[in-house]
């Protein structure tokens, strides 16, 4: 192998060298700098778990986890004393280290933050975006889908659908793509008529709902779709994300029926979200029932639980959450794997957060062919935008983002902003 250097760095790269974290170190050793860990911390930031890898030479990467797992600090600060001491910049050394003693959620989601801000610090060492160290652009703008932008509704019957999704086509962002949730991910519209299906409504955690729909439930969801796309046309795609829920002969019905659509995906209609495994052969033999793009994933905790999936070729897409899957180089492993089965990638992400933004544009830039575009994250509250730099402005244009070439992730804090919304508990987080 040739004497590494900034100078043929891309180059190693170019030709599929698996030395990444190695070349960031190398390029940190040239310039003098050894680096080590020296703290992991994590604060609750508008209700968005954010961490901090900490080091001895004053730089500090950022990951985030999504702004529903406001519970998730102690499960960060576990892996505090399997990282300490470290070097950031080999980055798969560190997460051998750590890899194995996550899970899904939420224990993947803690090991997934910190992959992102390992990450973060290897390509302000090297001086590189983190595109370039997971194996540089092979875009220069990166798709997004609609699932977060949302108009208040007045009702659930076919005509609101209609009508939200008429608002949503107009948005400023000007999507390609918008997903819609229905069916049991969408409690309001089975809901809205009596004994839509033979179970009833439960409460407790997210998702609870389960089993076979009534003719009249699943009438009523494939008369909203079919009054959603109708706004659509053939301008923008529909996605629709599902369950999970429901049973196999059912989302065969709904599927078969909406063939006529050409929606973009169906999205985990039988297993997802808080479902922790994966039911590949239940799912391919859904995929293999209809035209219609079947997709599952966003729950899912590294490589290993996606082999069924895509092995089998049980599902058309593809959506791992880089902030649950346990991080950007897993992902984009996955993503390869999934090109070769000719597998699409439309990741997960509309809770990830503006640093999850950042690490979704860095990715999207590098992954495979088979990448269709993944969900955009807002920043919630509002504030959020007012206590970072380095975003887009717009962020989104025609749909796109524009991939930013600022070393790292490219987005940091305006510490003081940042400061004044921690909470009492996290007052140290950026000392
Ligand atoms: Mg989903």
């Amino acid at each position: 192998m040739a004497k590494l250097s900034r100078r043929n760095f891309a180059g190693l790269l170019a030709a599929g060298a698996t030395t990444a974290p190695l070349a960031a170190y190398q390029a940190a050793k040239a310039r003098g700098l050894k680096i080590k860990i020296t703290d992991l911390k994590c604060a609750i930031i508008g209700g968005s778990p954010v961490i901090r890898v900490v080091t001895d030479q004053g730089i500090s990467g950022y990951g985030q986890a999504e702004s529903r797992k406001q519970y998730l600090k102690p499960m960060v600060l576990f892996y505090k004393d399997y990282i300490l001491g470290e070097d950031p910049t080999d980055v798969e050394r560190v997460m051998l280290k750590i890899r194995r003693m996550g899970a899904f959620k939420p224990w993947g989601a803690a090991v997934s933050a910190i992959e992102i801000a390992l990450w973060d610090i290897a390509g302000q060492v090297a001086g590189v975006p983190v595109y370039k160290l997971l194996g540089g652009k092979i875009r220069d703008r990166v798709r997004i889908y609609n699932g977060g932008v949302r108009f208040p509704m007045s009702g659930h019957t076919p005509q609101d659908y209609a009508e939200t999704m008429a608002k949503m086509k107009d948005a400023k962002e000007g999507f390609t793509i918008i997903k819609q949730a229905v069916g049991f991910h969408n409690g309001a519209m089975i809901e809205a008529i009596p004994n839509a299906w033979y179970d009833g409504p439960r409460g407790g955690a997210p998702h609870p709902y389960r089993g076979m729909m009534t003719e009249r439930g699943l009438n009523h969801v494939i008369a909203c779709v079919e009054a959603m796309k109708k706004v659509l046309g053939d301008s923008v795609g529909l996605a629709l994300d599902c369950g999970p829920g429901h049973t196999l002969k059912d989302a065969m019905k709904f599927a078969k029926a909406l063939e006529p659509l050409n929606l973009l995906w169906i999205e985990d209609i039988l297993t997802g979200d808080y479902t922790p495994y994966p039911n590949a052969d239940q799912y391919r033999d859904l995929t293999l029932s209809t035209t219609v793009p079947i997709h599952t994933g966003e729950q899912i905790y590294l490589r290993q639980n996606f082999k069924d999936l895509i092995e089998k070729n049980a599902v058309d897409v593809i959506g791992p959450d880089p902030e649950d899957v346990g991080g950007i180089a897993e992902q984009k492993w996955i993503a390869e794997y999934a090109d070769i089965h000719n597998i699409q990638m439309a990741p997960h992400g509309v809770f990830d957060g503006l640093i999850g933004l950042a690490a979704h544009v860095h990715m999207g830039a590098a992954m495979p062919q088979n990448f269709i575009a993944f969900e955009y994250p807002l920043g919630s509250p509002d504030w959020w935008y007012q206590i970072v730099d380095g975003l887009p402005d717009p962020i989104v244009k025609k749909g796109f983002i524009d991939v930013w070439d600022k070393p790292g992730l490219g987005i940091t804090f305006k510490v003081a902003a940042a400061k004044a919304r921690l909470l009492e508990d996290d007052r140290g987080f950026f000392d």
